[in-house]
Order: C-alpha cells, then sequence, then structure tokens
C-alpha cells in the first residue's frame, strides 16, 4: 500500500515540479488497489490500521495454509519412512528366524532315532564325535546325554535328569572308526 497525503495547503507552499512528479508517480498506483488517500493523520492511522491488519490476516492464514501443507508432507514422508522401517524390522526378524530354524533343522538332520541294546529309544549322533541326545528335551533343545558311570551303560540327561538304559556303547561303524581312531577316548 501506498498513502498519499490529500491535506489542503496554500499554493505558495507548492513547488510545482515536485507537484508535478508526485502527480505522475500517484497516477501509477489505482486507486483501492494500492493506494490510498488521506485528509489527516486520524484518517491514515485509521486506514493503515485496517489495511495492514487485512494484509496480515491474508498472509498469515496463506502462510499458516503453506505450514500446514508442508508439515502434512513431513508427516506423510515421515510415516512412510517408519513404515519402510518397521517392514525391513519384520523382514529382518523373519529372515533371522528362519535361519535359526534351518541352522536347527540341519542340526537335528544329523541325528536318527534308534533303540539301543539297553532298550532306550534316544538321538544318535549320525557323525562324530558320537553321542545320543536327549529325546525329551529334543523339542527344546538338543541336550547330550552323559554317562552315569564308565560301563553302566546308564546314560541322563543334565537338563531334565532322565536316565536311558543305552547299554554297552557300539563300536562307529568302520570307516568312521578308522576316521577318529580316538573317538572313544
Ligand atoms: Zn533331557
Amino acid at each position: 500500500m501506498i498513502y498519499f497525503s490529500a491535506r489542503p495547503i496554500t499554493l505558495q507552499q507548492v513547488d510545482t515540479k515536485q507537484y508535478e512528479s508526485l502527480r505522475k508517480f500517484r497516477g501509477r498506483f489505482s486507486k483501492n488497489a494500492l493506494r490510498e488517500d488521506y485528509k489527516d493523520v486520524q484518517q491514515f492511522r485509521t486506514l493503515f490500521t485496517r489495511q495492514l491488519a487485512q494484509t496480515v490476516n491474508a498472509n498469515f492464514t496463506g502462510l499458516r495454509a503453506h505450514d500446514r501443507a508442508r508439515d502434512d508432507g513431513q508427516g506423510e514422508l515421515e510415516r512412510a519412512r517408519s513404515r519402510r522401517r518397521r517392514e525391513q524390522e519384520t523382514e529382518e526378524a523373519r529372515y533371522r528366524r528362519n535361519q535359526i530354524r534351518n541352522e536347527r533343522d540341519a542340526e537335528r538332520a544329523r541325528y536318527r532315532k534308534v533303540n539301543t541294546v539297553g532298550g532306550a529309544t534316544v538321538w544318535e549322533f549320525a557323525s562324530e564325535p558320537h553321542h545320543y541326545a536327549c529325546p525329551t528335551c529334543w523339542d527344546t533343545s538338543i541336550m547330550m546325554l552323559q554317562p552315569q558311570s564308565a560301563m553302566s551303560g546308564e546314560f541322563y540327561c543334565p537338563r531334565c535328569k532322565t536316565s536311558y538304559p543305552i547299554g554297552p556303547m557300539q563300536p562307529l561303524p568302520p570307516e568312521t572308526a578308522r576316521r577318529s581312531p580316538n573317538a572313544w577316548g
């Protein structure tokens, strides 16, 4: 906004050259759009206060809308990011679970269920070092059975304390025995 004083003055006070320049300058602003004329300070104050409020309100509202739009945009972006993060975490968790399961399966695949000489049904490791695993604990973990005493043929699980009459340990298949002559310690 530009304000022009329309205050009455005496002609003697007027520098005609300057007044002509001012008139041209004033003519460049159409009335009501950008230009206001005021007769005295009181009117100037009223006009200026009202128009300032209107201008600020218009622009401020615009800014607020802009801020909201920007915040919405950022919120959307942030939501998309955390969604992707959650997806990645889920993927990783799934991958880890699969890995653990595969490892467990691979480990369990090396055992076979056997009926021992002593009459127990246990899991026998198919490789070296030769040992038996507790069938009671099998679903939770692979627990290696421990001999109760040197030659009794009685084994027990250190976890669930179940005893298994396995009987005298059978020698390993010949090819395994050859590869590990000290397997029986
Ligand atoms: Zn057990």
